[in-house]
């Protein structure tokens, strides 16, 4: 086995994806799972098409363009506006996209033509966190712009609560996303079919509401592949939080003093930190850095301590029992943890109980 290691256990994947779709049902909301995480990966996207979602989800066209080109058929969702760079590609490879410019759309519609096939925008909405949507009191002029582009479809509204500020998606911005949605199919007369209410953040909401909105998809990634939600930081009942880990090795284990000797400046990376004489210390270091993974996404074992990182060491200290060299460490990953250290080219993935998922059809 090489480290660092990613062990992805495909079992814990899919059953979370079922929870998650069986605790919705019931709110009689859908769910899209988000790939990005796992730079659209085939072998995760059937796992989830296995769990029974009918849409996959990815912020990144090159990802849903893998997915396609393993010759997955479930139909595409791009989740961040499209780059008019890239629009054929958008159009070659996802049936969907989220959109906040007219521009955008209108080319969509202008090579759409060309191409001959029909895509489906979904509008999203400002609802206060800042980052992408249409204000609300320019929705309607934004929807008479685009309703008569050809071979547009207009399939929905959604918005993005959590991201840039953590606006908490709570029941005030969940009705109005819905108020929102029955004033435009009044307005134009016109069906919506996907009222998309946001992120994981948006798990909480939709789990304890009671009341009847409008509301009937959410994009998920984090909770489905790390059985928490972001807004605070909880594990979701019912769900493994553990079936991702990152594995790493020590290659040094010293007792040495905490103090530093000699002249300071800055360290490797322009920081200089204020050091207390703690003594000697159990120190060992771990073939890991931050060309590996954001070192705040990880969290160390019981006993562990990380105290800094370079570009390839992880710097901790152990507080009874000394580290040996060759020891494995496993680390917990929080959403950072994760997206740093899958997308790394250095940090080895191995996905786990691919066999049962690869059998059933695809
Ligand atoms: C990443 C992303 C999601 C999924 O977010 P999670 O917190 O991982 O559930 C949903 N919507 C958009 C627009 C995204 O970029």
């Amino acid at each position: 086995m090489s480290y660092p290691r990613l062990d992805i256990n495909c079992t814990k994947i899919y059953f979370n994806t079922r929870t998650l779709i069986n605790k919705l049902y019931k709110k009689r909301i859908s769910i899209t799972p988000v790939t990005k995480v796992f730079l659209g990966n085939p072998i995760i996207t059937n796992v989830l098409i296995n769990a029974g979602v009918n849409m996959i989800a990815d912020s990144r066209v090159e990802n849903i363009e893998r997915i396609k080109l393993s010759g997955i058929k479930i139909p595409t969702m791009l989740i961040r506006t499209p780059m008019i760079s890239q629009i054929t590609n958008v159009l070659k490879y996802c049936n969907f996209s989220l959109n906040t410019e007219v521009s955008v759309i209108k080319k969509l519609s202008l090579e759409a033509c060309k191409l001959d096939i029909k895509h489906g925008v979904i509008i999203m909405i400002e609802l206060g966190d800042l980052r992408e949507g249409v204000m609300p009191h320019q929705l309607f002029d934004f929807v008479n712009k685009i309703i008569k582009l050809p071979n547009i479809i207009i399939k929905g509204i959604g918005v993005n609560l959590a991201c840039r500020y953590g606006v908490v998606p709570d029941k005030m911005k969940m009705s109005q996303l819905s108020e929102l949605a029955t004033s435009v199919e009044n307005k134009f007369n016109i069906k919506l079919d996907i009222i998309s209410g946001g992120n994981s953040a948006s798990l909480y909401w939709a789990i304890n509401n009671k009341n009847q909105t409008r509301v009937n998809n959410l994009r998920l990634g984090e909770s489905i592949f790390l059985g928490c939600e972001s807004l605070y930081q909880k594990p979701i009942k019912g769900l493994f939080t553990d079936a991702i880990t990152l594995t790493a090795e020590v290659i040094e284990s010293k007792i040495k003093p905490s103090l530093p000797w000699g002249e300071r400046g800055c360290n490797a990376f322009g920081e200089k930190e204020d050091i207390c004489d703690r003594g000697l210390v159990l120190q060992a270091i771990i073939a890991l850095g931050r060309q590996d993974v954001s070192i705040s996404g990880i969290k160390a074992p019981k006993g562990i301590t990380i105290v800094s990182s370079t570009s390839d060491h992880l710097v901790v200290e152990a507080i009874k029992y000394p580290l040996f060299v060759g020891q494995k460490i496993k680390f917990e990953l929080d959403y950072s943890g994760l997206l740093s250290s899958m997308s790394s080219p250095f940090i080895y993935k191995n996905f786990q109980n691919v066999k049962g998922f690869e059998l059933l059809k695809k």
